[in-house]
């Protein structure tokens, strides 16, 4: 049950009902399309003749549209509903630090047209290129109507100034982005943190059971970013910054990090501190066997952690031991959401799940030594959709019609 927000509310009109009655049969097409009235009356208990009237309404909006006649042995024959899915076209864009993923996707979150850039030095250059592209992709399909672009951001944004706040791994500074890219390109726009993208990506599109309410995405790159679902909603907290579990500090004499701290744990736990690890016991070996005294540090760019997943596929030793360590790192701060949050899922997204086979275990073993609650939290990795950001970006513009209505 929720608060009623006194300083946020909307009392409910005579439309109220429909309105809430029209997304609840908008959600039953898409999870049982195609289907009869006949079936929607008896998923909804709503009446005939009401039933009658929302799928008009939605079919004159063009969000449902009618298939095939069923065959029935006798008495009318039902014309089947499907989600009008071309409806809408929706953009979704995942920034990473150096590369940037555009997709525009359809109202089911079918991916139609996908394309990659490196990602743009600058925010000036970033909306200069995407709204070229925008416009490129809305005349190629002047017959869609376009509902918004989602951004996806390795950073945080402030809910009421739509700011893009805290992106250590990114190097742009305080931007508005949103008002920038939406006088741009005419279209609506929403930016999101890339972590809370791939929960609400997991939440909307994997296949768990409807009774999944509380499920954090754990999402592993060059930091790691942590995105929380709790009772069916994201948390943001009153500035955006709900979720930066990456940058607590888990050994205060530990390696300093992009934020400022000490031992994050991003710091022990990231692709960077995979490849960090790897380059030390790299050069370790190396002084070993040469019996000198040499330099401990590894050079920036000797291996990047696609070529280290490579090695630990080909069973190099040293690969190995250092994703296993990553594996225990990541295990200590998932073992403290657990505890803390016992949620159903926690899902970890990113190149690491690659390794899964190994890793999973290792994690899970560090999760029930030290989480002493032992929840029934399921530690998964993200299924095979090849990008968690993207499908959650699209999820963030579709929950706009899809999601629970915000009233009082
Ligand atoms: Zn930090």
């Amino acid at each position: 049950m929720r608060k009623i927000d006194l300083n946020n509310f909307q009392v409910a009109t005579s439309e109220t009902a429909r309105d809430i009655n029209s997304r609840i049969m908008l959600n039953l097409v898409r999870k049982h399309q195609p289907i009869s009235r006949a079936d929607l009356m008896r998923h909804s208990g709503l009446q005939r003749s009401t039933v009658s009237v929302i799928t008009e309404q939605l079919i004159s909006e063009r969000w449902l549209r009618e298939g095939e006649v069923g065959q029935l042995p006798r008495g009318r024959r039902p014309t089947f509903l499907h989600l009008n899915e071309d409806r809408a076209g929706i953009f979704g864009i995942n920034v990473r630090p150096f590369m940037t993923n555009m997709a525009l996707a359809n109202l089911e979150g079918r991916f139609l047209e996908q394309e990659s850039m490196a990602t743009p030095t600058s925010p000036d250059e970033f909306v200069k290129q995407i709204s070229e592209r925008v416009h490129a992709l809305m005349k190629e399909r002047p017959q869609m109507s376009y509902e918004g672009i989602g951004v996806s951001l390795p950073g945080r944004v402030d809910l009421s100034s739509q700011k893009f706040i805290f992106a250590p791994n990114l190097g742009w500074h305080e931007e508005d982005l949103k008002e920038r890219l939406e006088r741009a390109t005419g279209l609506p726009v929403d930016l999101e943190n890339e972590a809370n993208a791939c929960a609400l990506s997991e939440f909307w599109f994997g296949r768990h059971s409807d009774s999944v309410s509380n499920l954090i995405a754990v999402a592993v790159s060059e930091g790691i970013g942590v995105g929380m679902i709790l009772n069916g909603q994201i948390v943001r907290g009153p500035s955006g910054l709900a979720g930066e579990f990456g940058h607590v500090s888990i050994n205060e004499n530990g390696p300093k990090c992009g934020c400022g701290n000490h031992g994050c744990w991003e710091v022990f736990a990231s692709n960077s501190a995979a490849v960090r690890y790897y380059s030390d016991a790299k050069a370790a070996h190396r002084n070993g066997k040469n019996g000198k005294n040499g330099k401990n540090h590894h050079q920036p760019g000797d291996v990047s952690f696609e070529d280290l997943l490579q090695l630990a596929e080909q069973g190099d030793l040293l690969a190995l031991e250092s994703l296993d360590r990553m594996a225990h790192h990541l295990g200590r701060g998932i073992a403290m959401l657990v505890t803390g949050l016992a949620p159903d899922i926690i899902v970890v997204v990113g190149e690491v799940t690659r390794a899964w086979d190994r890793l999973g275990p290792i994690i899970s073993d560090v999760v029930k030594q030290r989480s002493f609650t032992h929840p029934t939290t399921r530690i998964i990795a993200s299924g095979p959709a090849p990008q968690p950001r993207l499908r959650g970006i699209i999820a963030l513009v579709l929950q706009k019609h899809f999601g629970a209505p915000t009233i009082a």
